[in-house]
């Protein structure tokens, strides 16, 4: 499959009043079509920091590039002007924001949201974008699109509103869909038909996906391949099955502990006890390591390389060196990993 997407060791800092935030460190990874990579880690990891440089949505300054680069079709995106990313947007890459009712207008119509970017972009006639609009409605269950689109978004319930963000997104045939948490905000039966969406739309187009999401459960639904980010460093990645099945980053096996259990009589919900670390002064070595109950000398002092497990599963840490102690993952994590 066609490489769509090439993050090359990353980083991204913020420059505040308290001084740098060293949001995203040197973060690799790269997306192929119709493929959706799964981006998990708990808020502040870095995950949609990430994402909304691809799309290039943060604020530079306060924001900074640090260091590396984001290949688009093999061409260097990071340093394109506001007047090269526009055509970027929409075209090659389309957003799925978390909240549908911030990410759409709410005193425009839902069709003329739709169809800007067509006139703008694809040089469509008024009609031709209705044309267009009507049929991504359709595309995107949208019921009766011919009355729909003259409305606004008040008029669309929570799970309507997704789905018209969703032709937004897809309007101009994007390559590469981003979608940030694009389910958090609906109930779960809205978000599993947001999800079948999702892949059917990927299937038909080919689309490559980028899912940010802190739920395990939609990775399990979604993903291809996973990438697990922690203190703004991607630290371990796999397919969708490596990483539920034989996780082998102590971080990972936490967040797959933190899985509701159905089968748990006690229904206790396990946590990672402890806090993330501080992105202004980040740890030197392993960035878990605060809250590692394995944790060694060496993880405090020296930041693990990646130890490949197979050619698609590395993991970055000091467990996976021959010299350290064998240790297994706790039992209890497999039973919340039902796919
Ligand atoms: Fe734990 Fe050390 Fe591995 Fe980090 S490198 S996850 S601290 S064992």
């Amino acid at each position: 499959m066609k490489k769509l997407l090439e993050v090359n060791n990353l980083s991204i800092s913020f420059h505040t009043y308290g001084g740098e935030v060293q949001a995203v460190r040197d973060v690799n990874f790269d997306l192929h079509e119709g493929e959706t990579l799964a981006i998990v880690g708990e808020s502040g990891s870095g995950k949609s920091v990430t994402v909304q440089s691809i799309m290039r949505l943060l604020s530079m300054p306060p924001g900074e590039f640090k260091s590396g680069s984001i290949l688009m079709n093999g061409e260097d995106i990071v340093h394109k002007t506001e007047k090269e990313m526009e055509n970027i947007r929409g075209q090659e890459m389309g957003m799925i924001f978390q909240d549908p009712m911030t990410s759409l207008n709410p005193t425009m119509k839902v069709g003329r949201q739709i169809t800007e970017g067509l006139i703008k972009h694809q040089n469509m006639s008024k009609e031709e974008a209705k044309e267009r609009g009507l049929e991504l409605l359709r595309l995107v269950g949208i019921p009766n699109p011919e009355r729909r689109i003259n409305q606004y978004p008040h008029e669309y319930s929570g799970g309507m509103r997704q789905r018209a963000v969703i032709a937004i997104a897809l309007s101009c045939d994007p390559k590469i869909l981003i979608a940030d948490e694009p389910t958090t905000a609906l109930d779960v039966t809205i978000q599993a038909q947001i999800l079948e969406l999702l892949r059917d739309i990927q299937s038909k187009r080919k689309t490559g996906i980028v899912l940010i999401t802190h739920d395990l459960g939609v990775v399990a639904n979604a993903a291809d391949r996973v990438a697990v980010m922690y203190g703004g460093k991607i630290v371990e990645t796999g397919t969708v099955d490596e990483i539920f099945y034989q996780p082998k980053h102590p971080y990972t096996w936490g967040l797959l502990g933190s899985m509701p259990k159905v089968d748990d009589a006690k229904g206790d919900l396990q946590s990672i006890p402890g806090s993330p670390p501080d992105l202004k002064d980040p740890p030197k070595g392993c960035p878990f390591a605060a809250r590692c109950p394995h944790a060694m000398k060496v993880c405090d002092q020296h930041m693990p390389d990646y130890i490949e497990s197979s050619s698609t599963q590395k993991t970055a840490c000091w467990l996976l060196d021959e010299r350290a102690p064998k240790v297994a993952p706790p039992e209890n994590i497999f039973a919340g990993g039902d796919k």
